[in-house]
């Protein structure tokens, strides 16, 4: 075991015992970035349940302490508000490198900011990596594909990318990042894993993120219309979130580098969506349309041959089945405080 025995984290606590969903407990210290938002809380969870120390760094820029609070006062469990732009010390055997906004409304925000985040921040993270001599797991995405004129998108496919465009904080800072984590990796031997993470959803999502997937089951639980950008028929592939946290584990732990896609290969147009929704919660919900957004991918879907090769991994919950745990989620949080005010 490949250990690095700095210190400084406090002792680890084996709990042997419980460990669920086959991956094994080894104990490590283990940092995730981004962990108070939403995939990076989730994968707290996995790892906590395993073992593991956890040290969350998070500037709740997008995150919320509702997503961990469940943890405070596990000696296990650390959080520290930091912003990933500034350096920091810690003694880890591994970091998830998660901190970024990821919904365009969030990342378009700041966009100088978005690209410092995916540039200055990964950098960091990579010298703290090559420093204590962790290993570290970007979360890159689909975007990096662009506007794919390649479809089913495949690892190998450069991309279709708008280097001046809205998007490209996010996108072209995202390959930039790629390309930081395979110069460490060439350059000074950190040893690193990149996935390509398409379209997640599921339970902490942030209500009003303005994703499509957020925006619809808002809409229809609030009896407003579900609005469809452009003609709707653009088309997404959309993973549920605790499949994309078992392949993220298994690329950790895994012996390949990647890059992985990580996505749900079923493809809906956003049409289709609206119709799902609508079965899950309100048939009656009406449909409104609005103008697109700039540079908007016509189509996205990955090809995921490489991880059910290589990791043994592919997703097993379709939309169908997710999209009810989501709606629980989310119909508790917008009404929960309206129904105790009620009464
Ligand atoms: P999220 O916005 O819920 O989480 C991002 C977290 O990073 C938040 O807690 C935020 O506060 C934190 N953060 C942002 N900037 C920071 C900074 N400068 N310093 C410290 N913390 C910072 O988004 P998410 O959906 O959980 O996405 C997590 C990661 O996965 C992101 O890197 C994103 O690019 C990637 N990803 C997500 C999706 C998806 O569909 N959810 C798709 C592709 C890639
Ligand atoms: N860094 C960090 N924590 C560490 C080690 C490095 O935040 O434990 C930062 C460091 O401040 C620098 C970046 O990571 O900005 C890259 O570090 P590296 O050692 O690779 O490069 P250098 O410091 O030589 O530019
Ligand atoms: N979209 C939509 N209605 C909304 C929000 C988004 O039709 O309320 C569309 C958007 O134009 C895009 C797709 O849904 O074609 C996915 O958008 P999202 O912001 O969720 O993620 P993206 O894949 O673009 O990063």
């Amino acid at each position: 075991e490949n250990r690095v025995g700095h210190g400084g984290v406090g002792s680890v606590v084996r709990t042997g015992g419980k460990v669920p969903l086959g991956l094994k407990s080894k104990g490590l210290r283990i940092v995730v970035t981004g962990g108070a938002g939403f995939v990076g809380s989730h994968l707290v969870d996995r790892l906590i349940a395993r073992g593991d120390s956890v040290i969350v760094v998070d500037n709740f820029f997008t995150g919320r302490k509702e997503n961990v609070m469940h943890h405070f006062g596990n000696p296990r469990f650390e959080m520290i508000r930091h912003d990933v732009v500034e350096p920091i010390l810690l003694e880890v055997d591994q970091i998830y490198h998660l901190a970024c906004p990821a919904s365009p409304v969030h990342y378009k925000f700041n966009p100088v900011k978005t690209i410092k985040t995916n540039v200055v921040g990964t950098l960091n993270m990579l010298g703290l990596a090559k420093r204590v001599g962790a290993r570290f797991l970007l979360t890159s995405t689909s975007e990096v594909y662009g506007d794919p004129l390649q479809h089913p998108q495949v690892e190998t496919y450069w991309g279709n990318v708008n280097p001046i465009g809205v998007r490209s904080c996010y996108d072209e800072g995202k390959r930039t990042a790629e390309t930081l984590t395979m110069d460490y990796h060439r350059g000074a031997g950190v040893e690193v894993r990149i996935a390509r993470i398409f379209n997640t959803y599921g339970p902490r999502m942030c209500i009003d993120d303005g994703r499509v997937v957020s925006n619809f089951v808002a809409q229809a639980l609030r009896k407003e219309p579900l609005t469809v950008y452009g003609d709707g028929k653009q088309t997404r592939s959309f993973q549920y979130v605790s499949d994309l946290v078992e392949g993220l584990m298994r690329l950790m732990e895994g012996e390949h580098v990647g890059p992985f896609n990580l996505g749900n290969p079923g493809e809906f147009t956003m049409l289709e969506l609206a119709q799902v929704v609508q079965e899950t919660i309100d048939p009656n919900a009406k449909i409104e349309f609005r103008p697109n957004t700039e540079d908007d991918p016509h189509k996205r879907k990955p090809d995921i041959s490489k991880a059910k090769e290589q990791l043994g991994w592919e997703p097993k919950v379709p939309l169908r089945k997710g999209l009810p745990l989501m709606v629980q989620d989310f119909r508790q949080r917008i009404f929960g405080d309206l129904k105790s005010e009620d009464t």
